[in-house]
């Protein structure tokens, strides 16, 4: 029984080395260190849009010692401006995070959205062999499932969701609901990562469609499909191990000796939803309302650039750099500056020393399908803590954190006033519970577990 994995990004990218040959370098992020071990032990096949040199629509992979065949589809310009750029990042993905003003919903998109998500089905089609397991991933290809069981009636195929599933009445909005929710049901498996998420995609189906719903199976078309709640987790003895590595808690030693003060930390893709805009402008009232504070803390934030061709996307950029500049310019003093922005994504053993160098970790989105970050830092943390909002997918699973509403200035201060001063003993009795919650199930066991259950639901 082989798998087939398909998913917008390529678990590999290709890139060139001096001698002009492509080396196929693993892309960072959650979805390949998932299901790369899954693939390489099961054979099969991964099938994803071939972004970087397109010519190429095949490769063995690893490179070296091949395990499995990654397939790549080659788009069109216009099939990424209206597929990926369109319909994925300017309808789906706003929609899902409550941001119906933000969306722009064009019948010409959701074609193209329809027809990639064909090349997708037909595909993973041309791949299965009788007996193997299919894994569809993500709000790109939502209706691959249901076109893959036209085909395959007896398949066995799983679907996940990875960003948030709004309630009933902002789904409702999207002009193609039904569509979109009888090509998830085509699936005998659906996950999402939080209980939130499967009731309002239930309630969806039972509108919308008027399916029946049964504990957690909806019935539609005949055919019983599962939902369940399995949030993703992280691979928590990689961070470990990097956490307790010399040279990373060198690099965190180095950092703190640089900014001598306390430290905040945000991690974000620099994206509507992750709140950067807000949690700057909290951090700008922190410092207005404690003067005892000015010089002693210093709020670091990475921005990893994202979507830099969508307007909105460069409209938040001028707005988060616009407020950096007002905040340093009213506080800056005596060679101290109340914020550190970095516009640049930086390697993981980079990011782990942050981690440690934090006293706060600050992950405050205004939505968020579950937050890496969040996990990553538990892992990995010396003794910091965690604030967290209410409206990422994690907190769930995270009571420990210090859990805020984003959307509320005067509670994030009192909340970040909170934080530093917060006794050690307190911090790590959180993190260690935390932690623990955190190991009972990484990345491995929740790609396993998930791949069982789509063999036998
Ligand atoms: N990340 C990274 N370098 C950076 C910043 C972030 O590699 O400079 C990674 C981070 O380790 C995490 C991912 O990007 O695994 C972000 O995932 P998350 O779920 O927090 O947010 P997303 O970007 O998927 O919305």
């Amino acid at each position: 029984m082989g798998l087939i994995v398909i998913s917008n990004r390529e678990p590999y990218a290709p890139q060139r080395d001096e001698q002009e040959n492509l080396t196929w370098m693993p892309s960072i992020g959650g979805l390949t260190a998932a299901l790369d071990p899954a693939l390489q032990h099961a054979g099969g096949t991964w099938i994803a849009w071939g972004e970087q040199h397109p010519e190429v629509s095949e490769v063995e992979l690893p490179q070296g010692h091949p395990r499995y065949r990654l397939k790549r589809l080659r788009l069109s310009d216009a099939e990424v401006r209206d597929f990926y750029h369109g319909f994925s990042n300017r309808a789906l993905w706003p929609m899902s995070h409550y941001f119906i003003e933000r969306t722009r919903y064009q019948a010409d998109q959701w074609q193209a959205y329809v027809n990639v998500n064909r090349r997708f089905a037909e595909a993973a089609v041309d791949s299965y062999r009788e007996g193997d397991l299919i894994w569809v991933q993500d709000y790109q290809l939502a209706l691959v499932p249901r076109m893959i069981r036209e085909a395959l009636p007896d398949a066995r195929i799983g679907f996940f969701w990875h960003i948030p599933w709004p309630a009933p009445e902002v789904f409702r909005t999207l002009p193609w609901d039904c569509e979109v929710l009888d090509g998830i049901l085509g699936a005998d498996l659906i996950g999402m990562h939080t209980s939130e998420y499967v009731e309002h995609f239930q309630a969806a189906c039972c509108r919308a469609l008027d399916a029946e719903t049964e504990g957690d199976t909806v019935r539609w078309k005949d055919r019983p499909s599962r939902v369940v709640a399995r949030p993703i987790g992280i691979e928590v003895s990689t961070y470990e191990e990097l956490a307790a590595r010399p040279d990373v808690e060198d690099a965190a030693e180095r950092l703190r000796h640089t900014l001598q003060t306390q430290i905040l930390l945000g991690v974000d893709r620099l994206d509507y939803t992750k709140g950067i805009p807000e949690r700057l402008e909290a951090f700008g009232a922190f410092l207005d309302r404690h003067p005892e504070a000015r010089g002693k803390v210093t709020l670091l934030q990475i921005a990893v650039p994202s979507r830099e061709q969508v307007e909105s996307y460069r409209q938040l950029r001028s707005r988060v750099e616009g407020l950096v500049g007002r905040i340093n310019g009213k506080h800056t003093r005596d060679g101290w500056s109340p914020i550190q922005y970095i516009y640049r994504g930086i390697d993981r053993k980079e990011l782990v020393a942050h981690y440690r160098a934090a006293d706060v970790m600050l992950v405050t989105p205004l939505r968020d399908g579950l937050n890496l970050v969040a996990k990553e830092f538990t892992a990995s943390a010396r003794d910091g803590v965690l604030v967290l909002s209410r409206f990422a997918g994690a907190a769930e699973e995270m009571p420990e954190a210090l859990q805020v509403n984003p959307y509320n200035p005067e509670g994030l201060t009192e909340v970040l006033l909170q934080a530093l001063n917060m006794p050690l003993s307190e911090k790590k009795a959180r993190l260690q519970r935390l932690r623990e919650r955190l190991r009972q199930s990484d990345l491995r066991t929740w790609a396993e577990q998930f791949m069982r259950d789509i063999a036998a639901p």
